[in-house]
């Protein structure tokens, strides 16, 4: 491990924290605040790992680095402990979809289903076509597209899912699993919100400058750009690691499979297509979305707007990883790593790469407080700490 510790105060364990993000960034806190000491380290050169954001130089506009981080929960707990760090702002998620030469709402909702087929439906009317379109041959879907079709119907997931599933997890919508369209709702109201939790919002200054905060304790010590060996983790008394589970062991098994990210970035005057994200339903289009990033601030104003173009691809060793793609050859892998996970003395492999896991930033952090929780309520007992506090991943609850 490089870079220097400073001195602090506190009597509790050494703890080593790996990974700066939201994960990383609530365990220290609240063992910090519980009296231990935590070294947090990052191979980074920023805290708030893929929710990092920062001014763009050219427009002042405030970015979303890897992507769009919207905060929505249900869980009032967290919701308190995000707004103790930062000054949340009201923001709905909005998002339009381009097919077929128009512009669409998304989530599907009454307006997408009007619009799509030239109708004026009220919602019962609408709810009786789309059952006329669902194929109710598929009663227990497992396929993404299964799951659309049961769903929805052939025609609506043509247009919206098909192209766009497939630029984005690299495989046809009959190979991924239909867990991820259930993230998706349809609606038979005009509400075209994005998402249905009850608090949502925006934090006024960006997420990088909240997890600073929540790292800014006197017995939390932060050092950036560093990676740390399972050698070095051995001097500390316990290790909570949000690295990826298969880099954590050098890979030795192999690579499991992550989706990442090119962006290209551009910039215009003005305005340029007048919403946060765009999303490019079709396979022709080589991009999944466009994002204008002032919009996820509306309460600023700037003259010139910052876009980025998003690509998904697949992983290669040394790009950053994005989405965990747990096919089946994932699942089969993920469990070998798991067993050495389990076998791991004194570390908690946590967070959306730790556990290999699809998380939103609101899941991430009621597991690192359950997390911390747990790590306070077993020392208590004298009880050893498990290797994972959620289910272990790929494990049913
Ligand atoms: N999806 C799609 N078309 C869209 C939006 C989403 O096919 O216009 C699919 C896609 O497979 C995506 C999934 O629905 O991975 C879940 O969408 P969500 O918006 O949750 O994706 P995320 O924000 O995680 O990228």
């Amino acid at each position: 491990m490089t870079g220097g510790c400073r001195v602090r105060r506190g009597r509790g364990e050494e703890i080593l924290v790996v990974g700066a993000g939201l994960t990383g960034a609530v365990i220290a806190r609240t063992l910090a605040e519980a009296g231990h000491r935590i070294t947090v380290v990052d191979a980074r050169s920023h805290v708030a790992g893929n929710c990092h954001t920062t001014r763009d130089a050219e427009t002042g506009v405030m970015v979303h680095v890897y992507g769009p981080h919207i905060f929505h929960t249900d869980d009032a707990e967290v919701w308190d402990y995000v707004n103790r760090f930062a000054t949340f702002r009201p923001y709905r998620n909005q998002v339009k979809a381009q097919t077929r030469g128009e512009v669409f709402s998304l989530p599907i909702n009454l307006h997408t289903i009007n619009q799509f087929y030239r109708r004026t439906l009220s919602p019962a009317e609408a709810r009786a076509l789309i059952a006329a379109e669902a194929d109710a041959s598929i009663t227990e879907p497992t396929t993404f597209e299964e799951q659309a079709l049961a769903m929805i119907g052939r025609p609506l997931y043509e247009a919206f899912f098909k192209g766009y599933t497939q630029k984005q997890w690299g495989v046809p919508p009959d190979r991924l699993p239909a867990a991820i369209l259930k993230r998706l709702p349809v609606r038979f109201t005009y509400h075209d919100n994005y998402f249905f939790h009850r608090f949502q919002g925006m934090p006024e200054e960006g997420y990088t400058a909240m997890v600073a905060r929540i790292l800014d304790h006197p017995d939390i010590a932060v050092t950036l750009d560093t990676t740390v060996t399972r050698a070095e983790a051995r001097g500390f008394s316990h290790v909570f690691t949000s690295a990826p589970l298969d880099a954590w062991f050098d890979c030795r098994l192999g690579r499991l499979g992550y989706r990442t990210l090119d962006f290209e970035r551009f910039t215009a005057p003005g305005d340029w297509q007048g919403c946060a994200v765009m999303n490019y339903c079709e396979a022709e289009v080589p991009w999944t979305r466009i994002t204008e990033h002032k919009y996820f601030a509306p309460w600023e104003s700037h003259d010139r707007s910052t876009l980025y173009r998003e690509f998904p691809r697949q992983a290669e060793a040394g790009d950053i990883p994005y989405y965990p793609i747990r096919l089946v050859e994932e699942k089969a892998l993920l469990s070998r790593y798991v067993a050495l996970a389990e076998d791991e003395p004194r570390t908690t492999f946590v967070g959306r790469l730790g556990t290999y896991r699809y998380l939103d930033m609101d899941v991430s952090i009621r597991e690192a407080l359950d997390a911390a929780r747990a790590f306070l309520m077993h020392r208590a007992a004298g009880s050893p700490m498990p290797a994972f506090v959620a289910p272990a991943p790929g494990r049913a609850a």
